[in-house]
Order: structure tokens, then C-alpha cells, then sequence
């Protein structure tokens, strides 16, 4: 009989241990099946079983041993592991790191039927189609139409039954021994089929970059190359390298709905060894496509963040895109970021992670600053086209502002309107982020922000209380500007549905499209909006960041952001490195084709570095004064965070709990550790459960997530408190 070592389902803090079952069946077992056990009261969860031994004791005898008594599971779920040791290892690697219930890094890592959960169980399956094989080509016998079909199926080597002649038939000659039914997985997915592209011949400075890259002694590379400098085309040669030393290409895009392009280049270039697996790709899809993965039919795989985790096998080369893009890191848990879970990978492979990006995260830019990652630049745009011409305007100044529309600039509507006369386009584009929640003065621009640490105040829905998520700190809803006395606050919802409407208000002729996380939510919807505007079916197209990244629309001449302050108003310690790169990289969408590009910014704070810096594309200037801002108020990449949340049905438990934890921890005797908080996050209720959250500061404190993983395995649970980490968060 063997004893399994199984983790459940529930990615609770509380049950990230492995639970014992028995199993004495014949059906094959190992680490990394799933079985079907039950755990309390429940009857039926899914299991993953991550140890199996031997015992030569009978139930009972255990039973006696122990003191209590060991449940046998249901049922085996898998004829085969889920995954490989590789990737068994990383699992480990990743919970680990991200201090993550090991059960949510393999729900994270495995498409929807894989999961290790019940609800798998209703997923998609292996899907089969009959095919027809000939077994005897003797016609004897036969009627014609069975002849016509027999030498169909006898001249193609494999057809499908449905296509060889009607069930009458092809029954017939099945019966008859004269063919016989082949069955073979369906591809659900069907790829377009792109034509074989010849490469561009790199340019000079595009061939260094490869060359440095290919020659780097070291394991990963920032590519910082200027919009529109031809960073893909470094990719796909790369790409072409390592394919022919016999090597494996992983290439993670952000979000591959917005950035459909990248498959499109390397279908034409690697056509069927290519696979893809997005968020676009239904279940089906996806399920199909990380089997063909699995059974080594893919050599390159193209993807999202869930990619890096793509059973692809001899991996030579990981390719991030637009490295420095937030939708790389995971929102809920496991909190991983893909950024370091190619880099964990690529060390067992041996290979190497090159980072791309004309406005690197900080963290890698300082890292290849300090010579821990290679570094390769291409400082051109590869068509030679200047960078557009920008313009900041300062919406403070009340006589430049559109009284109709109030939010729109003249010299932005009139610019706007001579390009779409031209018969070019506009992008206007709106911070997604932060919207809404955001307070300021509509007379004079004034931001409320906090007295404490000068971060951004949000307004609460729930008790019209203005709070700030750095310190704690809160106020009452203001009614007058205390800048000018002005009455009239804003709560901001410069929602992209809104500026739609205003603007068909303003001009009803003008065909406005949209584009935001609203519309991504249907199928599709993004690609036939972005194809749309290429056809030339909008002349301005209204959206979210989802548009200032890596498209190439060569009618777009002008790009205008209608208000780039929103994003300095984050309460994060990210707010000018996303608001620089949001305006760089926009700027970076215009005059992409024949003619020069313009940019417009409006904006509240003209002088603002982040934006005068972002306007002029100078990451080197903004970095260099950004980072000061960063070691001043050490925030990485001068240390290290940890944001803990703890959350409990009684708002007192939590609370006290928090408290507690965050004594606890600086008890622990660790030398520069500091823990801010509690705070009550933005989402302070979740469910039904009050949410307090903590945030950890170190520079080096090894073992500190030891030790976090371990007070977590002792304090949760008790009194129904769970916590869960989040390390390296993005918002802070
Ligand atoms: P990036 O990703 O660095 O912003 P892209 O890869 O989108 O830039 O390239 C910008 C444009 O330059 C594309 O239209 C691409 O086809 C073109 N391009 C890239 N490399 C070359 C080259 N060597 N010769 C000619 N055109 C090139
Ligand atoms: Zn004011
Ligand atoms: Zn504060």
C-alpha cells in the first residue's frame, strides 16, 4: 500500500502543507498526479500529490500508529504526470520565492482541464477525429461510388472519415475490411497561414545589439532599444540562432491581444513550429496548444505572462518584450512576475533572458547598470524617421482650454481635426489606471495629498473618506480647494466611454472608436478594434495604455494624452516611472509610417520632470533623477518590499492580527528590516472578509522569507485570519 503526500486544492495560507492519504490501487501513481480525495466535510476535491512512499502496515495498523485514521483517496485522475521534474522543480522555486501556496503556483501554471481542482474536471478534454486509413485496394466487388471513395482514401495517406464519401459508404467499406478508422487528436486551434517572410537584413546598429546580445558572457540581457528601432527584428534573428543550434525560443509579449503583431512576425518567419497560448485562445484552444507543446511539437512558443510556464523543453533563448510592462507581474496569488520566473528557468536550462524595452523597469536597468545583466542598445529608429515633435499644454491656463468639452485643449482639438482633414489618424489616450479614485480642483488643477508622506489621497466610495494607502492617513471629502477656495472638486472619470462621448458630442462627424479593458473583456474585440482603426475605419481612437504599446499604425500622426497628471496621482512609488513611460512610450505610436509625427500632452503639472522628460523620450535623464527619488525613500531597486495582507470576517481579529504580526516580525531580530502599516488597502473589504495590509522594507535580509513562510504556517488560520504575501508588489 502506498501512502500519498497529497496538497488540496484550496490555495489557503492555512493549507499550504501536504495532507496524507492511502492508496493500494493498480492504476500508475507518482508525484504530480491528481487524485480525487475527500478532506473534512467535503467529499470531493482534487488533489495534487506531491510524495509517495511505501507502507507494509495494513489501514487499521496505521490507524493504531498514528492515532487517528488516514483516508484513501477516490481515485487516480491522471494516466500520467502533469508535469515534468523541470517544472515540478520550478513550481517549488516559485512558491518559494513569491512565499505562494504551492497549490496556486500550479494552478497558475496549468491550463483550465489541467488544474488541480474539481472544476477542471468540466474543462475541455483531448478532442478526437476519425480518420480513414486503406487496408485492402482489391475492388472486387465493389460499387462505383464505393471505388471512387476507396481510391480517395488510398491516394491520401491519412483522410478525415467525414471527407471521404458519405457514412453509407464509407461504412460499407469499413465493413467490407477495406479501410479502417485512425484516430488522431483535432486541433481546435486553426492558425492563419502566413506566407514565408524573408527577414529584413539588419542595420548596423541592430546587428551590433545582436551580436552583444549573442556574445554576452552574461545569463540575461536588457535590450534598451528606442521605439520604433527595431527591436523584433533583433528578436527574430536571435530566434533563428538558436533554432538552428537545435535550441527551444520562448518569447512572452505582455498581453498578445494588444500586441497580436509579434505572432504574426514569428508565424512568417517559423510558420508550424510556432505555438501560441493567450487569454484570446478558448480553453479548447489553449488546452490543444499546451498539449502540442508538452509532446514537443512547438519549437518556439509565443505568449503571455501564463507562457513562461509553457512545458516547452530545451530552452535556449526566453525573449521578453516590453519588459517593463505591469501585466507581467500576476494581480492575485501567486503574485509572480514573469520577468524572474524566466530567469529561474533559464538557469536550468542554461539559457538565456534577453529583456526589451525602450523604457526599462528600473529594476533591470540598474541591474544591467551594475554589470549583473549584459547590456545592448540600439539608439535609432531602424526607418530613420525623427521622434515626433511634442508639445506640453498646461491646463491651468483656463484661456487655452475648450469651454465646450472642458477637458480638451483648442490647440489639441484644432491639431486633431487638421490631421483627420489630411486624411490621417489620432490615438488620444487616457491612464486606465487610477481613474476616478483621483481628487483634484478642476479651477486650479491642486491634487489632494496626503500631509503625512505627500502621497495621493483616494476617495473611498463606501464612506466618502479620502484615505491615503501609503500611511493610513484620512480626511474628510473636501468642499473647497484649499489652493484657491474654488468649490469645484472633481472626482475624476475621464473613463474612455466618457471622452468618447464628449467628443461625438463636439464633432458628430468624426469616427471615434475605443479601446480599453471593457471592450478586451469580449473575444476578439480588441484585434477587430485595432484592425478597424488600421483599415482606416476611425479616425481617432480613443483608449487606455493598451494602445501606447507596440502597435505600428503608419497613418497615426498625432498622438495626444489627455491628461498625464492621473497617473503622477497613484498612490505607488511607481507613479513617475509609469507615468514617464506612459507618455514616452505613446509618443513613441506617432509617425511611424512616411510622415512626421506630433504629440500633444495636456497636462496640469507642465514642469513636472516625469512628463517634461517622457515628453522628450530622455530615459536616461528621467532614470538618473528618478533613482535619487528612490534611494532618498528607499523604494527598489534600493531595497527590497514585501506587501503582506491579512484578512479576517471580524474587522477587530484583522486588525489585531496585523498588529501582531508586524511585532512579531520586528522582534525577529532581523537587522534592516523596517514594516510600515497596517493600512487598510483601497479594496478594504473583500468578500465578506475586512483586508489590512502590511509592507516590509529590506535591503538584504537573507532568510526573511523563510521566516515570513514559517510565522505564516504558524499564525494562519487561527481565528480565522489568512495572510498572503505579495513580494516584489508593483503598487505601493
Ligand atoms: P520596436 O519594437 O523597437 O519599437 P519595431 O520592431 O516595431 O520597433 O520596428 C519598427 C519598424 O521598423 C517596423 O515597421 C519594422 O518593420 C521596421 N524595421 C525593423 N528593422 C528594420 C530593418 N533592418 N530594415 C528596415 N526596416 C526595419
Ligand atoms: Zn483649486
Ligand atoms: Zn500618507
Amino acid at each position: 500500500m502506498k501512502i500519498l503526500d497529497v496538497f488540496i486544492q484550496h490555495a489557503k495560507s492555512s493549507l499550504n502543507k501536504p495532507f496524507s492519504y492511502l492508496y493500494d490501487g493498480d492504476a500508475p501513481i507518482g508525484v504530480g498526479y491528481r487524485v480525487l480525495v475527500s478532506f473534512g466535510k467535503q467529499e470531493r476535491l482534487m488533489g495534487f500529490v506531491a510524495r509517495v512512499s511505501e507502507t507494509n502496515l495494513t489501514a487499521k495498523e496505521l490507524e493504531e500508529a498514528n492515532g487517528f485514521r488516514i483516508e484513501f483517496i477516490h481515485s487516480v485522475v491522471d494516466k500520467e504526470p502533469l508535469l515534468n521534474d523541470e517544472l515540478l522543480q520550478l513550481a517549488d522555486e516559485v512558491s518559494q520565492y513569491y512565499i505562494a501556496p504551492k497549490i496556486s503556483v500550479l494552478q497558475a501554471m496549468l491550463p483550465q482541464s489541467l488544474k488541480p481542482s474539481i472544476s477542471s474536471l468540466r474543462g475541455p478534454k483531448i478532442a478526437y477525429e476519425d480518420y480513414l486509413e486503406a487496408v485492402d485496394v482489391d475492388e472486387d466487388g465493389l460499387t462505383d461510388k464505393q471505388i471512387e471513395s476507396l481510391r480517395l482514401v488510398a491516394k491520401s495517406e491519412l483522410i478525415l472519415k467525414r471527407e471521404a464519401g458519405t457514412p453509407a459508404i464509407v461504412n460499407a467499406l469499413l465493413k467490407k475490411g477495406k479501410v479502417r478508422i485512425v484516430k488522431r487528436e483535432k486541433q481546435r486551434l486553426h492558425l492563419e497561414e502566413y506566407e514565408k517572410e524573408r527577414p529584413h537584413d539588419l542595420n548596423f546598429e541592430q546587428l551590433r545589439a545582436y551580436e552583444d546580445i549573442l556574445n554576452s558572457d552574461k545569463d540575461v540581457v536588457l535590450l534598451q532599444g528606442v521605439t520604433g528601432s527595431g527591436k523584433t527584428e533583433v528578436y527574430l534573428h536571435l530566434s533563428e540562432e538558436y533554432l538552428k543550434m537545435g535550441k527551444n525560443i520562448l518569447m512572452l509579449v505582455p498581453e498578445i491581444s494588444l500586441t497580436p503583431r509579434m505572432v504574426e512576425y514569428f508565424s512568417r518567419r517559423f510558420q508550424s513550429k510556432v505555438a501560441i497560448l493567450h487569454s484570446e485562445l478558448t480553453p479548447a484552444e489553449k488546452y490543444d496548444e499546451y498539449r502540442r507543446i508538452a509532446k514537443g511539437e512547438a519549437q518556439v512558443v509565443v505568449g503571455a505572462r501564463s507562457a513562461v510556464f509553457a512545458p516547452l523543453s530545451d530552452i535556449g533563448l526566453i525573449i521578453l518584450d516590453e519588459e517593463h510592462v505591469e501585466s507581467y507581474k500576476q494581480d492575485g496569488q501567486p503574485h509572480y512576475h514573469a520577468r524572474e520566473v524566466a530567469i529561474m528557468r533559464a538557469k536550468h536550462f542554461g539559457a538565456k533572458v534577453l529583456l526589451g524595452s525602450a523604457t526599462p523597469s528600473f529594476e533591470t536597468k540598474a541591474r544591467a547598470m551594475k554589470g549583473v545583466y549584459g547590456y545592448a542598445t540600439i539608439l535609432h529608429r531602424a526607418n530613420a524617421q525623427e521622434l515626433p515633435a511634442t508639445e506640453i499644454i498646461d491646463l491651468t491656463d483656463k484661456t487655452i482650454v475648450d469651454r465646450q468639452t472642458k477637458i480638451f485643449s483648442k490647440p489639441l482639438l484644432d491639431k486633431m481635426m487638421e490631421k483627420v482633414g489630411k486624411g490621417e489618424q489620432a490615438i488620444l489616450l487616457i491612464n486606465r489606471r487610477g481613474y476616478s479614485s483621483y481628487v483634484s480642483c478642476s479651477r486650479c488643477g491642486h491634487i489632494f495629498s496626503c500631509p503625512g508622506c505627500r502621497g495621493n489621497l483616494t476617495y473611498h466610495k463606501e464612506d466618502g473618506m479620502l484615505k491615503c494607502h501609503h500611511c493610513g492617513y484620512v480626511a474628510q471629502y473636501p468642499e473647497v480647494c484649499p489652493e484657491c477656495g474654488s468649490t469645484q472638486i472633481m472626482r475624476v472619470g475621464f473613463g474612455t466611454e466618457r471622452i468618447c462621448k464628449i467628443l461625438n458630442e463636439r464633432f458628430p462627424e468624426l469616427r471615434v472608436g475605443r479601446l480599453d479593458s471593457d471592450i478586451g473583456k469580449v473575444r476578439n474585440n480588441v484585434q477587430k478594434t485595432l484592425d478597424a482603426f488600421k483599415r482606416h475605419e476611425y479616425d481617432v481612437l480613443v483608449g487606455t495604455q493598451m494602445i501606447a504599446k507596440g502597435h505600428d499604425f503608419p497613418l497615426v500622426t498625432l498622438v495626444g494624452v489627455v491628461l498625464a497628471d492621473i497617473g503622477l496621482s497613484l498612490p505607488s512609488f511607481r507613479a513617475n516611472e509609469t507615468t514617464f513611460e506612459l507618455i514616452a512610450q505613446c509618443v513613441g505610436r506617432s509617425g511611424r509610417g512616411e510622415s512626421k509625427g506630433e504629440a500633444l500632452i495636456q497636462t496640469y503639472n507642465p514642469t513636472h520632470f516625469a512628463i517634461t522628460l517622457g515628453a522628450e523620450q530622455n530615459y536616461e535623464a528621467f532614470y538618473r533623477r528618478e533613482m535619487q527619488n528612490r534611494h532618498i525613500s528607499l523604494y527598489p531597486p534600493y531595497a527590497f518590499l514585501i506587501a503582506i495582507s491579512i484578512s479576517a470576517k471580524s474587522e477587530e481579529k484583522c486588525v489585531q492580527a496585523s498588529h501582531a504580526l508586524k511585532d512579531e516580525i520586528l522582534k525577529a531580530g532581523f537587522e534592516d528590516v523596517t514594516v510600515l502599516g497596517p493600512v487598510t488597502p483601497y479594496f478594504s473589504i473583500v468578500g465578506d472578509r475586512h483586508q489590512r495590509s502590511l509592507l516590509v522594507k529590506y535591503k538584504k535580509a537573507p532568510g526573511i522569507k523563510k521566516y515570513l513562510s514559517d510565522l505564516q504556517a504558524e499564525m494562519s488560520g487561527k481565528g480565522g485570519v489568512e495572510f498572503g504575501f505579495d513580494v516584489d508588489p508593483i503598487d505601493y
